[in-house]
C-alpha cells in the first residue's frame, strides 16, 4: 500500500481547472520530486497534499485515509509543508519558530513543556541554525531562513515532508547543503519527502522518482533516467535540453544548449 495514493485528482482556481485528473502513488521514505515548467501546477498540488487546497474532484489518500477526514491538527502531525515564501518580516525570533513546530502536539493550554523545548534544539542542532536562536527571521540570509522552516518542519515531527523549491535564490553550496539534510532526514529519520524543484540537476542526483507535470496533467512519472530524457524534457519545457550521464553519480545531467551553442560546437 503507497503512503500518498492521489486518485484522479482536479483542482481549480475560480472555473479555471489547473489540476486535471493527477493520479500518483508516492511510497514510503521516498525521495520523490515534482518537476515541470512554470504554471504546470507543481505548487497548487502540494498544497492540495497539504490540505491547503480544496479538490474538486478525485482524493488524496494518506495511510489510505482521505486527508479529509483528518482533523487540522492530526493532519499537521502527519505531514509538514515548507512553503516557498517565507515572509522576512515574520516578527519572531528563530527559537519561536521552531517552536512553533510542536504546535499540532500541544494539548488545551497550547503549553509547551521541557519535551518541547528540547525537540526544538535538537531540529536547530540538526540543521545547523542553532547559534542563530535568538534572532529575529529578518536578520537572516535566504539559506539560514530556509534552515529555520525545516527546523520548524522537523520540529513538528510528521514523517511526510512537503518542500516547495527549498533550494531556489541559494547558491550551490547552500543548496547541496539543503539537499544532503533531506536525504538525512530520509535516512535517519525515515521520512518522506516530496519536492518542487525546478533544478533538473538536482532533483536528477537526488530523487528515487520524479513526477513531469505539464499544463496541470501527469506528462510522466518514473525514475531520473525514465523522465529525464532528452526527447522528453525538449517536448515538456519547449526548448532544447541536452541529456547525458553525469559521470560522478551515473544519473542523468541536463543541460540546456541554446541555438548559438549548437552553431558554435558545430565549428
Ligand atoms: P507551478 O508551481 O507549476 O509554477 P502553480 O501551481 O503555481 O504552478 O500555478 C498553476 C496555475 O494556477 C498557473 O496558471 C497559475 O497562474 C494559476 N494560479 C496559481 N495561483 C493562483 C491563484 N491564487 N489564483 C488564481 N490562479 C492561480
Amino acid at each position: 500500500m503507497s503512503l500518498i495514493d492521489i486518485r484522479g485528482v482536479s483542482l481549480q482556481y475560480g472555473d479555471r481547472q489547473v489540476i486535471k485528473q493527477v493520479s500518483v502513488q508516492i511510497e514510503q521514505g521516498e525521495f520523490f520530486v515534482i518537476i515541470g515548467p512554470n504554471g504546470a501546477g507543481k505548487t497548487t498540488l502540494l498544497k492540495a497534499l497539504s490540505g491547503l487546497h480544496a479538490l474538486v474532484g478525485g482524493d488524496i489518500l494518506v495511510h489510505q485515509r482521505p486527508i479529509t477526514d483528518y482533523a487540522k491538527k492530526e493532519l499537521a502531525r502527519t505531514l509538514a509543508l515548507v512553503p516557498q515564501q517565507i515572509n522576512a518580516d515574520f516578527p519572531f525570533t528563530v527559537a519561536e519558530t521552531v517552536l512553533m513546530g510542536r504546535y499540532p502536539h500541544l494539548g488545551l493550554l497550547a503549553v509547551e513543556g521541557k519535551k518541547d523545548l528540547e525537540m526544538a534544539e535538537q531540529a536547530m542542532e540538526f540543521t545547523e541554525v542553532d547559534h542563530l536562536a535568538d534572532r529575529r527571521l529578518g536578520q537572516l540570509s535566504g539559506g539560514e531562513r530556509q534552515r529555520v522552516i525545516i527546523a520548524r518542519a522537523i520540529c513538528q515531527q510528521s514523517k511526510i515532508l512537503l518542500l516547495d523549491e527549498p533550494t531556489a535564490s541559494l547558491d550551490p553550496a547552500h543548496q547541496l547543503r539543503i539537499m544532503d539534510l533531506m536525504e538525512r532526514l530520509r535516512c535517519e529519520a525515515k521520512v518522506t519527502i516530496v519536492m518542487v524543484s525546478h533544478d533538473l540537476n538536482l532533483a536528477a542526483s537526488y530523487a528515487d522518482r520524479l513526477l513531469l507535470l505539464k499544463d496541470g496533467e501527469v506528462e510522466k512519472v518514473g525514475t531520473p533516467q525514465q523522465v529525464l530524457t532528452s526527447e522528453q524534457l525538449s517536448q515538456s519545457y519547449g526548448c532544447t535540453l541536452l541529456v547525458d550521464e553525469n559521470p560522478l553519480l551515473g544519473r542523468p545531467r541536463v543541460s540546456l544548449v541554446s541555438a548559438g551553442a549548437a552553431v558554435t560546437t558545430n565549428r
